[in-house]
Formats: structure tokens, C-alpha cells, sequence
């Protein structure tokens, strides 16, 4: 089972670096405080890429919140769950009814179907998804404590990556993926210049300077009344 999960690791491990702009107001407010390989920065250096990453630490947070999520989506009452009427960002923007709740259940584990290898998932759905403790799990996947922890963290590591580096509706941030706030490229904001947008402008010297000599050129033709003397 190990060398089928190594196997798998060394085979994903391009997956982990994709084009995903990961910056340091991404992170800060993931970071563990006491973390000993980012120090509570959230982004580590490596030598295998030019780029700081993501630590493990942000990485198992997002994944942390995820699930949190995921728990309190399953446990509510079907009831309970209101279809909500959203915006489909894109080309077209189109307003759709969506039961946001039942989308991320399933969005969780589809996500995590995808991504993990068939050994991997089988630990994810007995523990995160059904629930049973480390002793179970080790029982049932006949494995130590220490391979245990090991193999769920690495499990935490993988999907925090994947659930906030999923195009083009990813699963991280939550308030973004339920619709709370969108985010906007600088590229997409409109530009004042073209669309005449409230921006203040610095005033043009040149014109200043032209405006008061045309002032002082009016002050000058102007006499004082002449006033007749008795
Ligand atoms: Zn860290």
C-alpha cells in the first residue's frame, strides 16, 4: 500500500506546482503562529522552484475550513436548504437558481475523487467523510498510528492545494465560492480615461498658470472710476 501511495506521489508531483500566483496576503492569515519552516509567513523558498510556495500549514488550514464547511453543509436538514438565485460570472453573465449547500458537498468529494489516488481516497472516505477515528482507520487499512497521521496530513496538504487552485470556481475562499464576494482583476477593472469613471484628476499646471494671466490681463483694464472734482 505504501509503495502504491509513493508511486502515486512521485507520478502527481508536477501537478503541485501550476501557475497559481500564490502571495503573501493569500497566506498571513493561514499561517500557524508557531510553524517552524515558515515561521508564520505563510510562504516558504525552495530550490526546486524560483517562486515561494505555499506551507504545508496554509495548505492543511484551507483544507481544514473546507471541511468544516463540508461537516456543517451535510449535517443541516434537506429542509432547511433554499435554492438561491446567483450570478454565473463569464462572457455571458447569467443569473442561475443554485442549492449552494448541496454543491459543495458534492464539489468536496468529487474534487477529492478526482484528485486522489484509489488507496488515498479510501483513508479520505473512511475518515473525513464517515468519520472514524485513527484506531478504526489503522484497523481497517492495516497500518501503524505514525503512517496514519503521515498519510492524512499529506492527504490535507494535496486537496488545500487543489481546492484553492481549482479553475475556475474554487472551493477557497468560502465566502467567495457562496457567492458572498467576487473578486476582480486589475486588467478587468474599467479603465476612467475610456469610461469617463469618477476618478479625480491632478490638475494640468500649464492650464492653471494660463487661467491666472488671464485673470491679471482682466485686473489690468480695469480702471477706478474717475470721480469728478467740485
Ligand atoms: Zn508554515
Amino acid at each position: 500500500m505504501i509503495t502504491e501511495i509513493g508511486d502515486a506521489k512521485a507520478s502527481n508531483r508536477e501537478e503541485h506546482f501550476v501557475s497559481f500566483e500564490w502571495n503573501r496576503s493569500e497566506v498571513l492569515g493561514l499561517a500557524k503562529e508557531g510553524c517552524s519552516q515558515c515561521r508564520g509567513y505563510g510562504l516558504r523558498s525552495t530550490s526546486r522552484t524560483a517562486q515561494p510556495v505555499p506551507c504545508n500549514c496554509v495548505l492543511r488550514a484551507i483544507f481544514r475550513a473546507c471541511h468544516r464547511k463540508f461537516r456543517s453543509c451535510s449535517h443541516l436538514d434537506t429542509q432547511v436548504s433554499t435554492a438561491r438565485l446567483e450570478s454565473v460570472h463569464g462572457r455571458e453573465h447569467k443569473r442561475a437558481w443554485g442549492l449552494k449547500n448541496e454543491e459543495f458537498v458534492a464539489d468536496f468529494v468529487l474534487v477529492a475523487k478526482r484528485t486522489l489516488n484509489e488507496a488515498d481516497y479510501r483513508l479520505f472516505r473512511y475518515h473525513f467523510l464517515l468519520g472514524a477515528d485513527w484506531k478504526l482507520c489503522c484497523q481497517q487499512l492495516n497500518v501503524d498510528r505514525g503512517t496514519f497521521f503521515h498519510l492524512v496530513y499529506r492527504i490535507e496538504e494535496r486537496l488545500g492545494r487543489v481546492f484553492r487552485e481549482l479553475q475556475p470556481y474554487a472551493l477557497f475562499p468560502l465566502d467567495e465560492y457562496f457567492g458572498g464576494s467576487a473578486r476582480k482583476l486589475v486588467d478587468d477593472l474599467p479603465d476612467p480615461e475610456r469610461t469617463g469613471g469618477n476618478v479625480i484628476q491632478m490638475p494640468d499646471p500649464a492650464r492653471i498658470a494660463a487661467k491666472l494671466a488671464e485673470r491679471a490681463a482682466k485686473r489690468a483694464t480695469l480702471r477706478p472710476p474717475l470721480r469728478k472734482a467740485a
